[in-house]
C-alpha cells in the first residue's frame, strides 16, 4: 500500500508543475474571441506556435509519467528506498546450468530482490519481487550449514 500511495504522491508532485505549465501557455496564447455566440474555435491543430507548444508539454508529461514509471520499478516494495547492487546472473552458453541470464537487485536492508529479465523477447515483462525472509541470518545461515560449516 505504502509503495502505490508514494507513486501516487510522485505523480501528483510532477503534475503541478505540469498543469502551471499548460496554464501558462493559455495565458500566452489566449483563447481566441468567439465567432458565434458561445462558439470559441480552437487553435489546437490551426495555430502552429501554439499546436508546437502543445506537442511539447505534451512529450513533457509523457517523459515526465516514464521517469516516475522507470523510478518506481527499482525501488523496494516494503521501505521505499532505491534497489542497490545489480547482479548478472544465469548464462546463455550454460543456459541449462544457470538459467536464462537476468539482473537481480536487492534491498540494502534486506527486504527482498527483484530479478529482472536481461532480454526480454516476448515484450515488456514484469520484474519478479521476491520479498525477503523475516530473519536476514537465517538465510545466511542457510547457506553455511549446506556446505556443513557453522559460522
Ligand atoms: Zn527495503
Amino acid at each position: 500500500m505504502k509503495y502505490w500511495v508514494y507513486f501516487v504522491a510522485k505523480i501528483a508532485v510532477v503534475a503541478v508543475p505540469l498543469f502551471g505549465l499548460r496554464l501558462l501557455l493559455d495565458v500566452i496564447w489566449p483563447p481566441l474571441p468567439s465567432v458565434y455566440a458561445n462558439f470559441k474555435p480552437s487553435r489546437f491543430a490551426y495555430d502552429l506556435p501554439y499546436t508546437l507548444a502543445v506537442l511539447i508539454w505534451f512529450l513533457l508529461c509523457c517523459g515526465a509519467l516514464s521517469i516516475a514509471v522507470w523510478d518506481q520499478r527499482y525501488r523496494c516494495r516494503v521501505c521505499l528506498r532505491r534497489l542497490r547492487m545489480p547482479v548478472e546472473t544465469g548464462s546463455w552458453s550454460r543456459m541449462l546450468q544457470f538459467g536464462r541470464p537476468r539482473i537481480e537487485y536487492i534491498c540494502p536492508y534486506g527486504h527482498g530482490t527483484l530479478k529482472e529479465e536481461e532480454l526480454q523477447i516476448s515484450g515488456r515483462e514484469t520484474p519478479e519481487w521476491k520479498p525477503g525472509s523475516e530473519d536476514f541470518w537465517e538465510e545466511l545461515c542457510a547457506s553455511s550449514k549446506e556446505t556443513g560449516r557453522e559460522p
